[in-house]
């Protein structure tokens, strides 16, 4: 069978359908089947099966194609992938057999799926990449509208003195799991969004995930002018005028190309403020079916549900008036409302002035809204209340829905054969029944301490291999390549810290009195070691400073190369650290960190988290699952206040975690450690799955808002 890409065996030809459908990034199965074709490119791919099947010679397909054992995986695997998309009953026929007839449009900026796919920034996209999995997992018909970002997110590079370099890489779109979106008549789907008299045209791609759709917006066509031709080139690339284009396309855009698609959303999910401009477009729509503005209005809040993922105010889009009137004055005219009128459905005032709001219009235009932990919720009435003026702000009606991991995605290989063998190789379909995961008791500790210690050699590996390549393809500075983890203990307690560098993370809390670190690491029985990882924002001056005086330290004689900076953060990385670290460090300030995701992909491998209560943690702690950093008073200044958790973090690392990591038996087991570690994994990952969460979604807003609409109409 030829794609236009690459001729497989006609034995063999269902190839191409596992390389086209990202279902294989969480199934072991199919995983396999790819690394068995050619292990090295497989590696040297980092795991892309289009590129891995353009690469590899015809002969080895074609002895591929007559080779039994590959055979038997291969049939396997097809047998499970199409069973999985076929199957007519599902958790969501089953529940909401209603919802299992509509269809839920998800709108997102970003989409991490997998990192052959890079079109995410951190943990935003990848909450909408496990939204996307987990609704095709339990039979959620959702379809995804984003970008395809040709150049992506920035690749981090370190310079020698520790300054944060921006790369940008263009991914060749033969690359990656790409077709192109047919409409219904079998044309290659394209939209004009008009903007003053530009006419910006996009063509779309279709990616799949499992049973669900994701479309993706590209306006790097030749029709366009050159500038144009940019907008989506990349991923929070621009200035605030670049930006309100984007969300031009992303929101008005992205609901053209479903009804160009042919598809019929009854429900719209806008993840995060970004895609907020949908509301105005399904205004639009609506009006041109004779409602009054009142009347649009009601319809679309009836069918539109918002998440908002943070309460720090730099994480929320606002224009000023200017920009709204230079790009969207033909829309009040559309809907027949006055300038004022427009305006006032994003109005927010800033001390600065007056703006043009992203997330004050989804609210309006929102009929169900939720922030991501149960802190975050009641942050958010409290931000927002100003809105509800009448009702108090425990009654805003922001809600909370805490958000989870894809735990197939995030699960370790080895780990996932452990849970086949101890809690039944159906384990995945029942991921989200605590009880379930009573069971991890019944491991024996050798044989999870084996796995961890295996995961953690795996890490330092690849943590090694790529400070090697720094040296033998970069020729970097030798210090840069200690710096970057080759001097690396695969015996020593090792602590992860990776996150984006905001300053509200504090990365550098850890850092803060040197000689107590220094005491905790170099004790010469009990070594600690610490990786940090993480990108700043290119335009976030003060958190590359952060990463500049990480860097500095790793680069420090005394320090011993105990203290790592891996460069270049993104899923790849971030798995091979929750999966082989012993202990998840994340100490922002509270309340700013709305959710935070990675400490869950660390506790479902077993690696406890050491948290100030925040975010999820503040769900997720038990007392026996890990650490609770005891953040000081918010009010205290706030150098005081850092020195104090610095403090009390020290406290946790030398009195209670480095003893309990060190207290061993005479098979060198740590059975005290071995608790925290079951516990962690057994109370944190049914609880923090997606699975969990857009169950959640379902209950609380899909289904109740699709009986709303049924009522009414
Ligand atoms: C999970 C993840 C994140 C989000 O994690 P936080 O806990 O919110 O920092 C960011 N980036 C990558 C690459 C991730 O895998």
């Amino acid at each position: 069978m030829s794609s236009g890409q690459f001729t497989l065996p006609p034995r063999i030809s269902r190839l191409h359908d596992l390389a086209y459908n990202l279902w294989w990034s969480w199934h072991p199965e199919a995983r396999d089947v790819f690394e068995a074709i050619d292990r090295t490119l497989w590696s040297l791919t980092a795991h892309n099966p289009v590129k891995l099947l353009r690469e590899v010679p015809p002969e080895r397909l074609h002895a591929l194609a007559s080779d039994p054992s590959f055979l038997r995986r291969y049939d396997a695997a097809v047998m499970a992938f199409a069973a999985d998309l076929n199957t007519p009953e599902t958790w969501t026929t089953r529940t909401f057999p209603h919802v299992a007839e509509a269809t839920v449009a998800y709108f997102s900026a970003e989409f991490g799926i997998h990192s052959s796919l890079p079109i995410y920034g951190g943990g935003l996209g990848i909450l909408a990449g496990d939204h996307c999995k987990e609704a095709s997992d339990i039979g959620l018909p959702l379809v995804g509208v984003g970008f395809m970002y040709p150049q992506g997110y920035f690749h981090q590079r370190l310079s020698a003195d520790g300054r944060q370099e921006a790369v940008y890489e263009y991914l060749d779109r033969t690359d990656a799991p790409l077709m192109p979106a047919l409409m219904p008549d079998g044309n290659r789907c394209r939209v004009t969004v008009p903007i003053n008299d530009r006419h910006i045209q996009m063509q779309v791609w279709h990616v799949r995930v499992g049973r669900v759709s994701l479309y993706l917006m590209d306006t790097d066509v030749e029709e366009n002018a050159p500038w144009d031709r940019e907008l989506s080139a990349r991923l929070y690339g621009g200035d605030l005028e670049m930006r309100i284009l984007q969300e031009i396309l992303l929101g008005i855009g992205g609901v053209r190309v479903l009804r160009a698609l042919g598809i019929e959303p009854s429900l719209w999910h806008l993840n995060e403020g970004h895609a907020a401009f949908v509301t105005i477009e399904r205004l639009r729509e609506c009006m041109q079916t004779g409602m009054s503005f009142d009347e649009a209005q009601t319809a679309v809040r009836q069918s539109t549900i918002f998440t908002t993922h943070t309460p720090v105010p730099a994480g929320h889009d606002a224009f000023s008036f200017l920009l709204v009137d230079r790009y969207l004055h033909n829309y009040w005219a559309d809907l027949g409302i006055e300038r004022e009128r427009f305006l006032a459905l994003g109005a927010h005032r800033e001390p600065w002035g007056e703006v043009f709001h992203m997330t004050v219009l989804a609210l309006h235009l929102a009929g169900w809204c939720n922030g991501v932990s149960q802190a975050h919720g009641e942050v958010s009435r409290r931000m927002w209340q100003s809105l509800w003026p009448d009702t108090p702000a425990e009654k805003t009606p922001i809600i909370h829905v805490t958000n989870g991991v894809h735990t197939p995605t995030w699960v370790a290989p080895e780990l996932h054969t452990l849970y086949d063998k101890y809690l039944g190789p159906d384990w995945v379909k029942r991921h989200d029944q605590p009880a379930l995961w009573q069971r991890i008791h019944d491991i024996p500790d050798e044989e999870l301490w084996a796995v961890h210690s295996r995961l953690k050699h795996k890490l330092v590996s690849f943590v090694r291999e790529r400070a090697r390549d720094l040296w033998r393809k970069e020729h970097r500075d030798p210090v840069q390549v200690l710096a970057s983890g080759a001097l690396l203990d695969p015996e020593a307690l090792t602590i992860g810290f990776a996150r984006r560098f905001a300053t509200y993370k504090r990365a550098t809390l850890l850092l803060r009195d040197l000689a107590r670190l220094q005491g905790i690491m170099q004790d010469r029985w009990r070594p600690v070691q610490i990786i940090f990882a993480g990108k700043a924002h290119p335009a976030d001056e003060p958190g590359k400073h952060l990463i500049h005086q990480v860097y500095a330290l790793a680069k420090e004689y005394d320090l011993g190369g105990q203290i790592t900076f891996v460069e270049d953060y993104d899923m790849h990385v971030a798995k091979f650290l929750v999966q082989g670290v012993d202990v998840w460090l994340n100490n922002p300030v509270p309340p700013l960190e709305a959710s935070g995701t990675s400490g869950q992909k660390a506790a479902l491998n077993g690696v406890p988290n050491l948290s100030i209560a925040d975010g999820w943690w503040s769900e997720g702690y038990n007392g026996r699952n890990g650490w609770t950093i005891a953040s000081a008073d918010t009010n205290a200044d706030a150098g005081e206040r850092d020195a104090q958790d610095a403090h009390t973090l020290y406290s946790l690392l030398e009195q209670e975690i480095v003893p309990l990591y060190y207290q061993r038996d005479g098979d060198s087991v740590p059975r005290g450690w071995m608790r925290v570690v079951k516990e962690a994994i057994c109370s944190i990952t049914p609880a923090f799955s997606a699975r969990r969460m857009v169950k959640e979604y379902v209950e609380r807003f899909y289904a109740p808002a699709l009986h709303a609409e049924r009522t009414t109409s």
